[in-house]
């Protein structure tokens, strides 16, 4: 906005400069006849009373009399000049012989020069010199102020229009966030109401629609959970006859193929339950070693695998931090998870705590993720198409549930390449303050 506003006073200053220098050198050129007469009006009176009084003595006395005259009339110039002087040009030489009064204009059409005939070869010249320094400060700064009440009006007409298009912004990103509710609430008075009414309308929509979705989701999962549990222990209770062995073994394949349903299905419910934008995270103050340690135990079995090694980096002092526990350790599991998959021996999980927040990464020196690939990984149902991939046989949620569990505490959940050679994911959590910990 502020770059809105610095563009603003710089195209309205320049503009103003340019405008109080050209406007009048264009007007005066136009109307140049009509400013001449205007001065020659209103000097006439004037130069007629100093031709009176070079009238009233001897010719031979109008040097001395021009001298005098020069004297009294200062900063004025009054000097005697000759008609046929190089300066006049030919048409002002004309006018002088025929009696005329000459006059030249300098800016805003005022008079510079004003010469009148006395006889037929000499005439008297009142000149006005330039205005002193401290005049033209004068003017100038007289400019300057007007230029400066004229910014000082549009600051204070932009201010309401900045103020509205920062809430719309600030909207436009909680709503980005996942704070659907969010609206703008400018007034319908406001210059840009009718363009905010039209954005909490879509915003209202977009909410509904994704409400909608949600809600089927949640109830197609549900739905499809009875019949599956119907269908499992039918099949136990099938299993626990005697069966020839081939059924046996097709029945046993289907026990696993309702089983990989039903994961699926409960990882779709967590997935929907945590897109409510109603559920508020629980925070509670853990100690995040014993945290990172908790989490660590329930991997005890696969890490016992001589060929995984584990390492765990603490740096600095450890304190404590409020996070939501539940959410934290279903994110920090599924990276885990995905990095015991991928990696080739070696992972590494780091915590660093600053006043700002926790991070936490979780590194690996697998096969990594393609740099065009690590936003879209975070997308429900996606999943690289790699062989490696395809052996683990996930469902492609388990990274769009992680990052919906930090997003919901505020946080971020990122993927880059690690310095192991493989995968870094790089968990964000903001400290938050101490009365939004139960
Ligand atoms: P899935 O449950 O299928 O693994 P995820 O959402 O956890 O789904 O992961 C999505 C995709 O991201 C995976 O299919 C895989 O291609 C890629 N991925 C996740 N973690 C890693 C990792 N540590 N190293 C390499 N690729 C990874």
């Amino acid at each position: 906005m502020l770059k809105i506003l610095v563009r603003l006073y710089l195209i309205t200053i320049v503009t103003f400069s340019a405008a109080n220098y050209l406007v009048p050198v264009v007007v005066i050129g136009l109307f140049n006849d009509r400013f001449m007469r205007y001065n020659l009006e209103q000097s006439r009176g004037f130069q007629s009373l100093l031709n009176e009084q070079f009238h009233r003595v001897p010719i031979d006395q109008w040097s001395a009399l021009a001298s005098s005259l020069d004297q009294r009339f200062a900063p004025l110039q009054v000097s005697l000049i000759r008609i046929d002087d190089m300066t006049f040009s030919e048409p002002e030489q004309k006018r002088l012989r025929n009696g005329e009064d000459v006059m030249r204009l300098g800016d805003w059409g005022t008079t510079t020069l004003g010469v009148s005939p006395l006889d037929k070869q000499w005439a008297v010249a009142l000149r006005v010199p330039p205005d002193p320094l401290d005049m033209n400060l004068l003017f100038w700064s007289m400019n300057v102020l007007i230029g400066a009440a004229l910014l000082a009006c549009l600051l204070f007409w932009l201010r309401p229009h900045w103020r509205d298009l920062e809430r719309l912004k600030q909207t436009a990103r909680y709503l980005g966030q996942g704070r659907l509710s969010e609206r703008t609430n400018i007034s319908p008075r406001s210059n840009i109401g009718e363009l905010a009414a039209v954005f909490d309308t879509m915003a209202a929509d977009i909410e509904h629609l994704l409400n909608q979705q949600r809600d089927l989701l949640n109830a197609v999962s549900h739905e499809l959970r009875t019949p599956l549990t119907r269908l499992d222990f039918g099949l136990a209770l099938a299993l626990s006859e005697e069966l020839p062995l081939a059924s046996r073994e097709r029945l046993q394949g289907l026990v696993a193929h309702i089983r990989e349903l039903d994961e699926l299905v409960l990882e779709l419910l967590s997935y929907s339950r945590l897109q409510n934008p109603a559920r508020q995270p629980e925070r509670v103050m853990v100690s995040l070693d014993e945290f990172v340690d908790s989490i660590l135990g329930s991997f005890d079995e696969e890490l016992e695998a001589p060929d995984t090694v584990l390492d765990v980096l603490m740096h600095g002092s450890l304190e404590r931090f409020a996070l939501d526990p539940r959410l934290t350790a279903r994110a920090v599991q599924n990276l885990l998870r995905n990095a015991m998959r991928y990696c080739e021996r070696r992972i590494q999980i780091g915590v660093k705590v600053n006043p700002e927040g926790c991070e936490l990464w979780v590194d690996d020196d697998g096969i990594g993720i393609p740099e065009l690939d690590r936003e879209r990984i975070f997308e429900p149902f996606y999943r690289l198409d790699r062989s490696r991939d395809r052996a683990t046989g996930g469902f492609g949620l388990g990274l769009a549930i992680s990052r919906r569990a930090l997003e919901a505490q505020g946080g971020t959940l990122t993927a880059e390449q690690s310095p192991l050679g493989g995968a870094r994911f790089r968990l964000w959590l903001p400290t938050v303050a101490e009365t939004a910990v139960s």
